[in-house]
């Protein structure tokens, strides 16, 4: 990925953590045991895959601290953070030392944050585990935690040296958290790349199981959101086409966060994808057949689409528009919207009036 001032490898492969010690060293410009590291990871991953990570540090005689926290968003908090920082700095790691994520894209977001505040600014690696940490949250800088205001609220723009993905590291993970990575590869093609988006309608299948497939999804994925961010580090324009489908995504992970059966991300990202496209249907810029392609693909993917895969029961319209405009993209009584006119030609929208989002979700929830 290159940025103005600074470039850094996103390197991707099978079976990676058993050679992390001499990536880390490398991308550090370190040798021999001046490397120390703070290891920030979560209770699953611990479980999972931290001894590996471990035999491997040890054997290379790097000091490491492992920093293990709760799993789930509800560690992107200040109570969590305040932990992680306290155990960095009990540990008097340097500004020098570095701090590795070593987990999903809450561990990213956390660790990354924690890195960019302690003594003005840390090393920092990204190790990502899940699908959707290698293709997204692990590439581009957007570091942070949540607030009782909002997602993501409090945060920084903090590059790592390197980010290390091991694809083997994703066969522990749960179908449901893969199918959740997958809508937001899914969603890069829709973006601007109907090629991706065809290959991925014929190869997709293929990209749950570890192979060569899997590594050219995810290295493709991650090429295009490097690109996105080369050109617009700070969200200032086209970064902003990365949100289709989060706008009604996230209002609809709001709607269904205190129920049993909440969505995850990446599951109202699907079904938000989907009613990106039949808005822009009803506005007339594409056509409901193109809604019909991208429904069918995430389904046989094994994604909720459409409201009425929703177990729990929503709320009405009213309180739902709501939810969008607590969501940042809100300014004065319009709101930027990622509309559609066709496969892979999204586009920013600006001044979409709410009432046109109301009776479109009138209409859906009609419809259920
Ligand atoms: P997550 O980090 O909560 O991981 C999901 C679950 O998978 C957790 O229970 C975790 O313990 C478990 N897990 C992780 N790796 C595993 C593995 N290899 N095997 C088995 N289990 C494993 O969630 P996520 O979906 O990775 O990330 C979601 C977060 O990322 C959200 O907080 C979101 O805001 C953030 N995000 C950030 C950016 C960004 O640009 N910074 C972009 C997108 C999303
Ligand atoms: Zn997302």
């Amino acid at each position: 990925i290159k940025l103005d001032k600074h470039c850094y490898d996103i390197i991707i492969g099978s079976n990676l953590i058993a050679q992390a010690a001499s990536y880390i060293k490398h991308s550090l410009n370190q040798k021999g045991s001046q490397t120390r590291l703070a290891v920030v990871t979560d209770k699953n991953v611990a479980h999972l895959h931290l001894i590996k990570l471990q035999e491997e540090l040890t054997k290379n005689e790097i000091h490491f601290v492992p920093i293990v926290v709760e799993a789930g968003e509800q560690s992107k908090s200040f109570a969590t953070l305040q932990t992680v920082i306290d155990k960095i700095l009990a540990a008097r790691l340097e500004r020098g030392d570095c701090v590795i994520a070593f987990g999903g894209g809450v561990i990213g977001d956390l660790g990354g944050f924690a890195a960019s505040i302690i003594r003005r600014g840390m090393n920092f690696i990204q190790m990502p585990t899940t699908l959707l940490a290698q293709i997204d949250s692990s590439v581009g800088g957007k570091t942070g935690i949540n607030s009782q205001y909002g997602k993501n609220l409090i945060g920084a723009f903090y590059q790592p040296q390197c980010v290390i993905a091991d694809t083997s590291v994703l066969d522990t993970l749960p179908s449901r958290e893969f199918r959740a990575g997958y809508a937001e590869m899914v969603k890069y093609g829709l973006i601007n790349q109907p090629d991706f988006f065809e290959w991925l309608e014929k190869n997709g299948q293929e990209v749950f199981s570890n192979g060569p497939i899997r590594t050219e999804a995810i290295v493709r994925s991650c090429q295009f959101k490097a690109d996105i961010v080369a050109r617009d580090e700070y969200e200032r324009g086209e970064r902003a086409l990365l949100n289709l489908g989060h706008t009604f995504g996230h209002m609809l992970e709001t709607a269904t966060a205190y129920d049993s059966s909440r969505l995850i991300h990446g599951e109202g990202v699907a079904i938000g994808i989907v009613l990106a496209h039949q808005f822009s249907a009803q506005l007339n810029l594409t056509d409901p057949t193109i809604t019909k392609r991208v429904e069918t693909h995430l389904k046989a993917m094994g994604l909720p689409t459409q409201l009425k895969d929703i177990p729990g029961k929503l709320p009405d319209a009213k309180t739902l528009l709501t939810f969008i405009a607590q969501d940042k993209k809100v300014s004065q009584n319009s709101l930027t919207f990622i509309l559609t006119r066709g496969i892979g030609q999204s586009f920013i929208a600006k001044n979409i009036s709410p009432e046109a989002i109301l009776t479109f979700l009138e209409q859906k929830i009609a419809e259920i």
